[in-house]
């Protein structure tokens, strides 16, 4: 960089010097800060606080009850290392702000000894207790050393991620130290409409307002402002790829005969309802387009997606093509399998099972059909995708329950033929700005209808006190012939909780309240086999009460069980309890989803969400406002651009002004050559390295 120097000895710091440069940051400094991401200056104006303290979200330590959870700041006046009875070690101190002072307490953390001093200011979170007086365990805290006291008095205090070797508050002075020399050289290289619709502040405004803001509005503008970019980044980055790969995607162009696909909608016993049908034009306009079909069908638990993913194996089929239907469980290929034998029956058809259960003169007998070039509808489980398995033309591939196949799995089976069509299903329900985010090269068809005559599923949250009277209704409908599920969130009874078990509660429940009853157990560590003969037994009404783990999560399908209990619910996500409900109100009958246990009101509150609606989008909405996308999508949705400062769903709206601003752009402007568009191009080559590739940057 050619720039100017002020004088000789004072560099002048621009976005580029590397941090190494910068006063203050040595070697150990220099590893640590790349570990965050930050390796120039400019990176730093980057590294944007993840939290903010003022004085409205701190509470005074007198104002502390135990039960509560609370942040506060106040001095150290006293700290040390205490043993316990049982071995373990407790860092102590006791502080005090103005109005008071509270004990706090680090169990097996006697190394913050040496971090924190009589006089440090901490900030702390966590929930008070009762302990010879009020105790406060904090979650989180940081120590913000022997600085004056101005954090509470209405500054607001910007709280960086840190990282091992670099606290949050050396961050802090080196943000502190450049912002002034660094902002001026920022410009804004957003179009001004776009901002303007965006409604964020330009963005040398912005990182002023995240780095030092006067209030917690101004920072959450400042931040909106950088959620913005990263998604109209990854939007762009997108519709991008998708266009190439769309162009270079070829795949197989079906007719549409209108043979089989006829023949079995006037076999079928209902009618499809109106969101099947527009799913079902969508994946045939795919199939019989000469590019290769990429698409993913959502819907929400009992919407009827495998009689849509029936139909697409049938186009398939009667263009003299095989179809393939992978399903996450042995039972649940088996369940498929039943389906569609059943609705295939008068069309002639049987289809095919391969699992890997199957004995060696049935896998050959499956594997001379799969080699015959002849249409064939084959149902399994990944062994599917084993080397073993070899179709002769495979048209169409089918994966059901998706999400319960690592990237790898989902890929393998659209690797089995030449090029044939792909077509996902999935019930975890996602907005679908949202999934155009996290699936990328996908299209989307959603399930946004039930069929009709579905029997609502009653749900309550009942308090402990009630459980006499809860395992009562059960016992009716037990009378009545149906059957139940009594759900646990654990396996084995564990040191750190008191959760009853399955396993225990299985015992009690059989020598207790369904006493007489056949009850059965399912959990997660038993052997693949012990697991298909349970659920086969509560299946053919063999077992009365299935005891079982969220192992009954997927999508098993047993009319005649009309109740579901479900112990210790503030210990499962939304969308999981939404699954589990899924098992109910399968059939004609009155379901009923008992939420069983008492819960703090904060769990309460969550869990009155799922009792209030049977709708999976908006529980899925809520769940991912509640506990972030983490915990939904884990680590198998992996491969796609991280965002560290937006969050698409936190963020829906700006995501959707994105979406549609970045359509506009590369639809006016498909390469971003437009000189308007320079800044923007330039941002994104330095900040994704695969747009490089995709606009052919240089
Ligand atoms: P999911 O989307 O959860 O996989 P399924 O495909 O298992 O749902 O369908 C649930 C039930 O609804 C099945 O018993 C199926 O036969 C039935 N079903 C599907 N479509 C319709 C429809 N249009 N009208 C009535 N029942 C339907
Ligand atoms: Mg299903």
């Amino acid at each position: 960089m050619s720039a100017p120097r002020r004088a000789p000895s004072a560099p002048r710091v621009t976005l580029d010097t590397p941090v190494t440069y910068l006063k203050g940051v040595g070697p150990a400094r220099a590893l640590a800060l790349a570990r965050l991401g930050v390796q120039t200056a400019g990176d730093l104006l980057y590294h944007v606080p993840h939290r903010y303290e003022d004085a409205s979200t701190v509470k005074r330590i007198a104002e502390l009850e135990p039960g509560m959870d609370g942040t506060v700041i106040g001095r150290v006046i006293s700290k040390g290392v205490l043993p316990t009875r049982k071995g373990l070690r407790v860092f102590q101190a006791v502080v005090r702000d103005a109005s008071g002072m509270i004990e706090v307490s680090w169990p097996g953390q006697p190394f913050l000894d040496r971090t924190i001093e009589k006089g440090d200011l901490l900030l702390l979170s966590g929930t008070v207790r009762f302990f010879h007086g009020r105790q406060l365990q904090p979650r989180e805290f940081v120590n913000l050393g022997a600085e004056e006291e101005g954090t509470a008095g209405g500054r607001v205090l910007a709280v960086y991620p840190a990282t091992e070797g670099l606290s949050f508050k050396q961050i802090r002075g080196l943000v502190d130290a450049h912002l002034d020399a660094l902002l001026p050289q920022v410009t804004e290289y957003l179009p001004a409409p776009t901002i303007a619709r965006a409604a964020v502040p330009p963005l040398p405004d912005a990182l002023r307002m995240v780095h030092r803001p006067t209030s917690i509005a101004e920072a959450m503008a400042g931040r909106a402002r950088l959620a913005f970019e990263e998604l109209l980044s990854v939007q762009i980055l997108h519709r991008r790829a998708n266009a190439l790969a769309r162009e270079s995607r070829h795949g197989i162009a079906f007719q549409n005969r209108r043979d089989l696909t006829t023949k079995l909608k006037a076999a079928l016993p209902f009618e499809l309802t109106g969101a099947q049908t527009r799913a079902l034009r969508e994946i045939v306009f795919d199939m019989t387009s000469p590019r290769r079909m990429h698409r993913l069908l959502q819907g929400d638990v009992g919407s009827g997606k495998t009689v849509v993913a029936l139909f697409a194996a049938l186009l398939a089929m009667e263009n003299g093509w095989q179809a393939a239907v992978m399903a996450p469980t042995e039972l649940l290929a088996e369940q498929h399998l039943r389906t569609f034998t059943k609705l295939l029956a008068p069309l002639g058809i049987v289809p095919v099972l391969v699992t890997g259960r199957l004995g060696a003169k049935a896998r050959r007998e499956a594997a001379t059909l799969l080699a015959q070039p002849a249409p064939l509808l084959v149902v399994g489980t990944h062994a599917l995708v084993q080397e073993a398995t070899a179709f002769s033309r495979l048209g169409v591939a089918i994966v059901d329950e998706q999400h319960r196949f690592g990237v790898e799995q989902r890929k393998a089976l659209g690797a089995k033929g030449e090029s044939p069509d792909v077509l996902l299903m999935s019930a975890t329900p996602i907005p679908r700005s949202l999934a155009l985010t996290l699936y990328g090269d996908l299209d989307v068809s959603i399930l946004d209808e039930k069929p009709p005559g579905r029997q609502p599923v009653t749900s309550a949250l009942r308090p402990e006190s009630s459980r006499e009277r809860v395992l009562q209704f059960v016992e009716r409908e037990l009378d009545k012939g149906r059957q139940a599920y009594v759900v646990y969130p654990l396996i084995e009874e564990s040191e750190k909780t008191d959760l009853k078990a399955a396993t225990v509660a299985y015992e009690e429940l059989s020598e207790g309240a369904f006493k007489g009853r056949r009850v059965g157990l399912l959990h997660g560590r038993m052997p693949g086999d012990e697991k298909d003969a349970v659920m086969r037994a509560f299946r053919d009404g063999a077992l009365d009460v299935l005891v079982a783990t969220t192992v009954i999560e997927v999508g098993i399908d047993v009319p005649n069980a009309t109740v579901m209990l479900i112990e210790h619910p503030e210990r499962f996500g939304l969308s999981q309890l939404h699954q589990l409900r899924g098992r109910v109100g399968r059939g004609g009958e009155a379901s009923y989803c008992i939420l069983l246990g008492d819960v703090g009101q904060e769990a309460a509150e969550r869990l009155h969400i799922l009792v209030d609606t049977e709708d999976g989008f908006e529980i899925a909405r809520a769940d991912l406002r509640l506990r972030g996308m983490g915990d939904l999508f884990g680590e198998r949705q992996s491969g796609q651009p991280t965002f560290r400062v937006a969050d698409p769903l936190r963020d829906e709206e700006l995501n959707e002004i994105a979406r549609a601003v970045a359509d506009e752009m590369l639809g006016a402007d498909p390469e971003l050559t437009a000189p308007e568009h320079a800044g923007l191009r330039k941002a994104l080559g330095s900040r994704y390295a695969r747009s490089l590739e995709l606009f052919r940057v240089g």
